[in-house]
């Protein structure tokens, strides 16, 4: 399965995905799905979420959420020299963006640079090699979007091989979660639950996506999948979630305390099935699992995440064996059923 997860984020790594640009990308993952849900199960709601089920008629309606969109810039004005100015979509690390190379949704290719020493993004500007604003214009247009470029690889021995990728936020909660919809069909009958993988739109302004998928969904039970901070590296501020020690059960982020029972409910089935997990708090962030916990009149939330170093730069890393315990614990949940 690692194989498999790692191949995965190799194909997304070429599309370019910021928010409210993710229709590519998911149009990929609505066929490599396709064959193991079926065409009527899929579908895309007006904000572009990719909606699929399983077990339709099963039972109380469970939403897990992996966010599809991808931290980003658009482009805002050009000036006379042919330089492009850029807006971030979304919270960019810009320590790690001078001299970066960055592709427009139409391919054209561009160096992001800055006029200062303080990495504000309004010194910031790409050069995407025209000589005037007209030839600038005849390249991009404004409002289009960027993403930064990168490259996906494995580092690291093989007892715990690692995954770096630009974009592990959260393409590679994605990648588990086609992984997931796999081994479920295969045992289809035994779900207890009527189950819905959203891969959502726009998380990275504020949960926007996942917002209109649980309104129309209506869940019982939801549960995001995304990153979360690991605190291994020399020095940091302690934290308990550590790269390779496990799926990550959520209690709380900077957006959500999760519902008592559901922790309770993961703890217990990852013990039960001896899935290796390690407990998350994180300090900060947020997920689509606050989105979920307050549509309509409230839902049971909870979040599995995959502990990953240097978030929100164009190197974050993690543990594809993580990435496996957390197929597994969603395999898991599901075959146990969500009813508390
Ligand atoms: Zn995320």
């Amino acid at each position: 399965m690692k194989d498999s997860i790692f191949n995965t984020m190799k194909a997304l790594n070429g599309f370019v995905s910021p928010s409210a640009h993710e229709r590519e990308e998911l149009e990929y993952v609505k066929k490599e799905i396709a064959p193991f849900v079926g065409e009527d199960n899929i579908c895309f709601d007006k904000m572009g979420n990719l909606i699929a089920v399983l077990g339709k008629g099963k039972g109380e309606k469970v939403m897990f959420s992996a966010h599809s969109d991808t931290l980003g810039f658009v482009a805002y004005f050009i000036d006379d020299k042919g330089f492009v100015k850029v807006s971030p979509l979304g919270g960019i690390n810009t320590q790690t963006l001078r001299g970066r190379q960055i592709r427009f949704t139409n391919g054209v290719n561009g160096l992001l640079f800055f006029e200062t020493g303080d990495l504000n993004m309004r010194t910031a500007y790409v050069d995407i090699g025209a000589a005037s604003k007209e030839e600038a214009e005849k390249l991009i247009s404004l409002g289009m979007a960027a993403s930064v470029v990168g490259e996906v690889f494995r580092m690291g021995g093989d007892c715990d091989p690692r995954i770096v990728s630009p974009f592990l936020d959260d393409r590679i909660a994605v990648a588990i979660q086609i992984e997931a919809i796999k081994k479920l069909s295969e045992c289809r009958n035994e779900l207890k639950n009527e189950v819905y993988f959203v891969f959502s739109v726009q998380e990275e302004l504020g949960i926007r996506g996942a917002t209109t998928a649980a309104f129309g969904i209506e869940p019982v039970y939801g549960v995001a999948i995304d990153v979360t901070g690991a605190a291994d590296t020399p020095k940091c501020d302690p934290m308990n979630m550590k790269v390779g020690e496990g799926a990550c059960i959520k209690y709380m982020d900077g957006s959500v305390i999760c519902s008592p029972k559901m922790t309770e409910f993961m703890n217990s089935v990852a013990e039960k099935a001896g899935i290796k997990h390690q407990t998350e708090i994180l300090l900060y962030g947020g997920t689509d699992a606050a989105a979920i916990q307050r549509s309509r009149a409230g839902a049971y939330a909870g979040g599995i995440s995959i502990a990953t170093r240097y978030i929100h730069s164009p190197t974050e890393e993690a543990s594809l064996a993580d990435c496996v315990s957390c197929v597994e614990l969603i395999v898991a949940l599901c075959k146990e059923g969500f009813s508390f």
